[in-house]
């Protein structure tokens, strides 16, 4: 699914071709996808001006110029690409010359959603440690699945809370409470340090993940990958062991010897 660092990346690359523009198409291709875009909304949008396009968590949001948004989420493998259609087209988006079209073959994608409740970006100062602690103390729930939880920290899913908690060298089963603080430090610089580079590195394409950009183009991040998808730990070059039981719903891979 894509999590933070690829919305983001959709993001900058949507927003030279959007913002500025008036919404001269807005329409959903049936069947089976978006009941949540109500067609008032989509009609509401024809005619609008782009004022900005922001992310929220794994949210891509277009604000627009009747103080109303349209917002995306891409799902477990939704796609926005420029100027191309395709068998998957479930949504298209026209706004000055740039076309974009939301494809999305396993149709968990959504469009005209409403924004659910999310805890603060993690990148940005209203992350804390002490947010941190306060939530994982109080939690009983693995780290993992903490991490996981949009309304704790929002924008994180199975490949980065993989990768943070073994640069933090903390089993993804451990109970939240369970963390001390010192841990709990490592942590959260781990979450920044992966998000950071992952972003930089335009998000990751792996194998069992079908994220490219906009313009076609796939992410790099997956050369800095330690475990998510691995057998042997990049960094460490242990070999690696899933949990017994998955966490949040996903496989969850850890390093024995690394991770505490
Ligand atoms: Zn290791």
């Amino acid at each position: 699914m894509p999590e933070l660092p690829e919305v983001e990346t959709v993001r900058r690359s949507l927003e030279p071709h959007l913002r500025g523009h008036v919404i001269s198409a807005c329409e959903i291709r049936p069947p089976g996808f978006n009941h949540k875009a109500p067609p008032e909304l989509l009609r509401a949008a024809l005619g609008k001006k782009i004022l900005a396009v922001r992310r929220r968590g794994k949210y891509l949001i277009l604000d627009l110029s009747d103080e109303k948004n349209l917002i995306m989420h891409l799902g477990m493998s939704g796609r926005l690409s420029l100027g191309e259609d395709g068998a998957h087209a479930r949504f298209i988006l026209r706004a000055g010359p740039a076309s974009v079209v939301f494809q999305d073959p396993r149709r968990f994608g959504r469009v005209g959603c409403a924004l659910p409740p999310l805890g603060p970006e993690p990148l940005s100062g209203e992350f804390t440690v002490e947010h941190l602690r306060r939530t994982l103390s109080r939690s009983r729930a693995s780290v993992k699945s903490i991490l996981m939880d949009q309304s704790v920290v929002a924008g994180i899913g199975n490949i980065y809370a993989t990768e943070a908690l073994y640069l933090a060298k903390i089993r993804p089963n451990r109970p939240g409470r369970r963390v001390s603080r010192e841990e709990c430090a490592r942590l959260h610089a781990a979450i920044r340090r992966t998000l950071t580079l992952a972003v930089k590195s335009g998000g990751s394409t792996l194998e069992d993940e079908s994220f490219l950009d906009p313009r076609g183009r796939p992410g790099g991040f997956q050369k800095f990958v330690n475990v998510y998808g691995r057998k042997i730990g990049r960094a460490c070059g242990h070999d690696l062991r899933a949990t017994p039981k998955p966490l949040a719903g996903r496989t969850s891979l850890y390093c024995p010897l690394c991770q505490k």
